[in-house]
């Protein structure tokens, strides 16, 4: 029988390299929580057309990307591509906002699906911690998502990225310089597939990495020239909050990012050492999203923070997190009726909330030893008939190899004391 392999462009997470990522997110999510973010799970899949309305028809994840289908019952679904239209689309159907106590701050962490082009920092099914901030309009809530997710990354050690941030402008400003922008593009000799994006969505251009591009864009409008005073002097609130607060960031006015529903604030952590997939987290201000989604005006704001490539970033820079091992003792009977009784003391040791494992399978002591030394355990509890006998079982410093007898009952508060 042949076996099976995971697929195209997905991998999984396993032991012990696993426990970075648990690391990772813990990492992200534990500043949101520290500051009003309360957690919110929404399913896997979502009507489609909330996707199709929310994140845009005229993206590449909606256009290209998307894992859409049709259910026995005639659903038309899609797994979820990005976090922040369900996280809308959850809160309005919950009517959190009407609460009376805007806004409503929410974080997630969870796996999401895009059909992409498999490559190292990029797979069709990917993690994200994200948070998102809903119905307020104020440049300090801007801002403190962006000081959040600085200090995510600095508490897991990371130092090699940056931030670039940009305004998209607001739906006076914006239509302004659309149009503009477009009158400038259609001058210009470029291929048939980015003459289509001119009329859908011609912000994505001024975004497009090929060299022949980027040539021609020499002399373009800048959105940064069309900005109307309201959403300039709320960019200026948001750059200055940040450098009080002594996070540094970029100006980037070509920053526009994949999805059509930002405004205003726009901002991306890019990291240096991950070659072409930098973009590490990104995010923005998204007044529109909720009316197009059929809610109430209620301008938000939010991120995402890639969980996978945040892994890769750790290994770019060489950071090793420190990780507890997962065992701390682990037990060795030699003979069955030491198995009874060191699994009672396993039991008891976990009830303790000491981290115990077990030479399960009737080891041989040199082969459960091995298993000891592999688990990472500072102890290994050792016991057989002899000691039995003498109420005693064997408490080995599997650094130091030092062995000292213990009483039965008092195995708990000796490791305890060993373990410091
Ligand atoms: P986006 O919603 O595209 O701004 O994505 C936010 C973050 O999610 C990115 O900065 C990446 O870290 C991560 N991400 C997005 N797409 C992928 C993917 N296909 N594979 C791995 N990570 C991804």
């Amino acid at each position: 029988m042949s076996t099976f392999q995971a697929p195209k462009g997905t991998y999984d997470l396993l032991p012990p390299n696993s426990a970075t990522y648990l690391a990772v997110r813990e990492a992200i999510s534990a500043p949101l929580k520290n500051s009003g973010y309360g957690y919110i799970e929404t399913p896997g899949f979502e009507n489609v057309e909330l996707f199709a309305r929310g994140v845009g028809g005229s993206t590449d994840i909606v256009t290209k990307e998307m894992y859409a289908f049709e259910t026995k019952g005639g659903d038309q679904l899609a797994l979820r591509p990005e976090g922040t239209a369900s996280v809308l689309r959850a809160a309005l159907e919950a009517n959190l906002h009407k609460g009376g106590n805007l806004p409503v701050k929410l974080w997630y962490s969870g796996s999401y699906y895009r059909y992409e082009r498999p490559q190292k920092g990029r797979y069709r099914h990917f993690s994200q911690v994200g948070a998102e901030a809903i119905g307020a309009e104020d440049p300090a809530l801007d801002a403190e998502l962006i000081i959040l997710a600085d200090q995510a990354y600095r508490a897991l050690g990371l130092r090699d990225f940056r931030i670039l941030l940009n305004s998209l402008g607001d739906k006076e400003c914006r239509p302004v310089y659309r149009t503009a922008l477009q009158d400038f593009l259609r001058g210009l000799d470029l291929d048939e597939d980015t003459r289509r994006r001119i009329d859908i969505n011609p912000l994505r251009v001024l975004d497009d990495k090929r060299e022949y591009v980027q040539e021609r864009l020499v002399g373009a409008p800048m959105l940064r020239d069309y900005l109307c005073e309201a959403c300039k002097a709320y960019h200026e609130q948001v750059r200055e909050l940040l450098t009080a607060a002594g996070v540094a960031f970029e100006d980037d006015v070509k920053l526009v990012r994949g999805l059509d529903y930002y405004t205003r604030t726009t901002f991306e952590f890019v990291h240096d050492g991950l070659g072409s997939q930098s973009a590490v987290g990104g995010g923005g201000r998204y007044d529109g999203l909720s009316e197009m989604i059929g809610g109430p005006a209620l301008p938000s704001v939010g991120w995402a923070l890639g969980v996978d490539r945040t892994v890769l970033a750790l290994e770019a820079e060489g950071v090793t997190l420190d990780i507890p091992a997962a065992t701390a003792v682990y037990a060795v009977p030699l003979g069955d009726e030491a198995r009874r009784v060191l699994f009672g003391a396993v039991t008891e040791l976990r009830r303790a909330g000491i981290a115990t494992d077990f030479a399960f399978g009737g080891k041989g002591l040199k082969n459960a030893m091995k298993s000891a030394n592999r688990s990472g355990a500072r102890l290994a509890l050792v016991a057989g008939e002899r000691d039995l006998a003498e109420g005693v079982v064997q408490l080995k410093d599997l650094r130091s190899g030092e062995q000292t007898p213990v009483a039965l009952d008092a195995v708990v508060e000796e490791i305890r004391r060993a373990l410091g």
